[in-house]
């Protein structure tokens, strides 16, 4: 398993994020928006691997992502 592989964590924020959806088109596995507050939800426990996780991290414009070691 190389770090990018690293299993990890990513948490979100939902009273930072600004419904722009770049969480839901990377990795529409894990999030989805809410028709009706336009907020990101997390689908599952947002585990996923380190290289996923800092593109989404990365992409999201209002700091509402973070990663977490898995426990
Ligand atoms: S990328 Fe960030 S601001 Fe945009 S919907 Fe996802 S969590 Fe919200």
């Amino acid at each position: 398993m190389t770090e990018h592989d690293a299993p990890v964590v990513v948490a979100l924020n939902a009273e930072l994020c600004i419904g722009v959806g770049n969480c839901e088109l990377l990795a529409p596995d894990h999030f989805r928006i809410d028709d009706d507050t336009a907020v990101a939800e997390l689908i599952g426990d947002g585990a996923m691997t380190l290289a996923a996780a800092e593109e989404v991290v990365d992409r999201c414009p209002s700091g509402a992502l973070s990663i977490s070691p898995t426990a």
